[in-house]
């Protein structure tokens, strides 16, 4: 279970997604409906989006949850939590959440998987920034989230 925001997915999500493909015999990447945060795009647009870069009929799976993520996990019948980390600066929430699930489910486990350096800068956070700032975000996320970002930003310019 890939659990996060992926608003919008990068190329750091999918080095984390074809790592955990390569080792598991499913990939569900769980879409956090209540972020507590208005996000740029709606759960459809971001399930399209990763569709869109995964294909369909392999390994990986895209759904969407809100509540627990140990209680959806255990629905799901999954058993491993997979988690991307970056740099020292994630591993202290990483870090936290992990003790926190095992808490609350012991059975869960949470496996961290380092991306691409070339990714270890990329943040869904950072590319929403440059994006309304008309930054060029080839290579770092797929070219059809980029056409995403560039209608939304335009769109939120006209209003
Ligand atoms: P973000 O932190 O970019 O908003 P998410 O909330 O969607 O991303 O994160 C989902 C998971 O993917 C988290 O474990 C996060 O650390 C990981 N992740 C996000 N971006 C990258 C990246 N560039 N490389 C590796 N892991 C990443």
């Amino acid at each position: 279970m890939y659990p996060g925001s992926f608003d919008p997915l990068t190329y750091g999500h999918l080095d984390i997604i074809q790592r955990g493909a390569a080792i598991f015999d499913k990939v569900i990447v769980a879409i956090l409906k209540n972020a507590g945060k208005e996000p740029l795009f709606s759960s459809a647009e971001r399930i399209a989006m990763i569709e869109e870069a995964v294909g369909a009929g392999g390994r990986v799976k895209v759904d969407v949850f809100d509540g627990l993520l140990v209680d959806y996990v255990e629905r799901m019948n999954a058993s491993v939590i997979l988690r991307g980390v970056r740099a020292v600066s994630d591993f202290e929430f990483e870090f936290q959440m992990a003790l926190m699930n095992r808490r609350l489910n012991s059975r869960i486990e949470t496996i961290f998987m380092m991306p691409s350096e070339a990714y270890s800068f990329v943040s869904s956070r950072l590319v929403k920034e440059v994006g309304a700032l008309g930054g060029n975000l080839s290579g770092v996320v797929p070219p059809h989230v980029e056409r995403s970002l560039s209608a939304r930003f335009r769109e939120a310019r006209t209003r």
